[in-house]
């Protein structure tokens, strides 16, 4: 049987989600090559510090719209099928205010918070909340059942994956793409390079994209339970600032957020910020904590700070040859990296098989 030697750079939830694909076809000899592995906290990884849940906000008719789609399926069946990856279905809440239409954070979430958005026919359970059972200030609402992602444990349960079907984890880190070529674990030099790289691909040689940048998310983890998960079109504390609540699968506490803080690049937690998140968290869902109580009620476990990886015009998913090296991209994916993963993940294994195929052509 020919064999492919792959080298994929980056394990966070990109990197990881496509070494999974990849591995499962046995002629695929994959190392996984990182400066950060799961199990790390660092503001240079994005993955671990992500809630995380899946809250379509791409626009219809878009390769976004067809990412997210596509995603539902696999992370539904997962959460089905394997308890311990950290998946569970959680009940949602979506609150719509008109007034944040203009908002960093009411842009990012336009076409979540629709009546009529394209993910009714996906997730299930979806309804409108009837207006007259709307607070004051909302100008619509609506619930469906999603899943939310207990991300340390998701992004082992990956590892754990792709090592059982043979792949290879090495720690090390790049300056040029190229390089990483020549560091497959056979020795061999890699028929192709996937690049996951996330927001480093702004730095990293060979790549230099100018197009990145980042949207800064300030979360508090906390270990009280408020029921479903919220997530609301804006805040009247400052444009950039969110306001969502998500409880993690499997024991991983109540993520509170947040922020969509653009071009911040911050990685120590705002204590002024926090207060205002967990002020918010409490207002929009007050069993939180007991009545009466105000933040002091909340548990925290930590705060935390991670920046979503942004890109002009959105992610990149394309194939290039640099330097001699055939590469596949998939990096760029901002705040929706878990839920559009495996549809980003199915496009870059096709590109993938393409630049095999023609390699073969070649040798013949
Ligand atoms: P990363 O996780 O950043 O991984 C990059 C990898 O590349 C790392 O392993 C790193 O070490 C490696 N690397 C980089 N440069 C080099 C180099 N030169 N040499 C070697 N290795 C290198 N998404 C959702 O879908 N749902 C959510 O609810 C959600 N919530 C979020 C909340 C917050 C607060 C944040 C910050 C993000 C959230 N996201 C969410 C977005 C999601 O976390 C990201 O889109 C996703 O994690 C990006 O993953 P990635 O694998 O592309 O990049």
């Amino acid at each position: 049987m020919a064999t492919n030697n792959i080298v994929v750079l980056g394990a966070g939830v990109s990197g990881l989600t496509t070494a999974y694909l990849l591995s499962q076809d046995p002629a695929n000899k994959i190392t996984v090559l990182a400066k950060h592995m799961p199990g790390d906290y660092d503001i240079e990884y994005a993955s671990p510090w992500a809630g995380a849940n899946y809250m379509p906000v791409g626009k219809e008719g878009s390769a976004h719209h067809a990412w997210e789609r596509d995603t539902w399926p696999a992370l539904k069946a997962i959460a089905e099928k394997y308890p311990e990856a950290g998946i569970h279905f959680r009940g949602t809440l979506i609150y719509n205010r008109k007034k944040d239409q203009e908002s960093a954070t009411g842009q990012w979430f336009s076409e979540l918070v629709q009546p009529n958005p394209w993910y009714k026919d996906v997730v299930p359970d979806f309804k409108n909340i009837p207006s007259d059972q709307l607070a004051p200030g909302i100008d619509n609402a609506q619930e469906f059942t999603s899943v939310c992602i207990n991300t340390p444990v998701y992004l082992s349960w990956l590892v754990g994956q792709c090592v059982k079907n043979g792949a290879v984890f090495q720690r090390a880190v790049f300056k040029h793409i190229a390089d990483a070529a020549n560091a497959h674990h056979t020795g061999q030099k890699a028929d192709i390079v996937i690049n996951c790289t996330g927001l480093s691909s702004k730095t990293l040689g060979g790549v230099l994209d100018e197009k990145m940048y980042p949207a800064r998310g300030q979360i508090v983890v906390v270990r009280n339970d408020p029921g479903p998960m919220v997530s609301a079109s804006g805040t009247d504390d400052g444009e950039d600032e969110a306001l969502y609540i998500m409880t993690r699968a499997a024991g991983g506490g109540t993520i509170l957020g947040g922020s969509y803080q653009k071009h911040n690049w911050d990685g120590t937690p705002d204590m002024n910020l926090a207060n205002r998140i967990m002020k918010r968290a409490i207002a929009i869902a007050p069993s939180l904590v007991k009545k009466g109580q105000g933040i002091e009620g909340l548990d925290i476990i930590r705060h935390g700070v991670g920046l979503r990886p942004l890109r002009e015009g959105g992610p990149r998913i394309e194939k290039e040859k640099i330097d001699g090296v055939s590469v596949v991209h998939n990096y760029g994916h901002g705040g929706f990296g878990y839920q559009a993963s495996f549809g980003c993940a199915d496009t870059a294994v096709s590109l993938v098989k393409e630049v095999l195929q023609n390699k073969s052509r070649a040798k013949l």
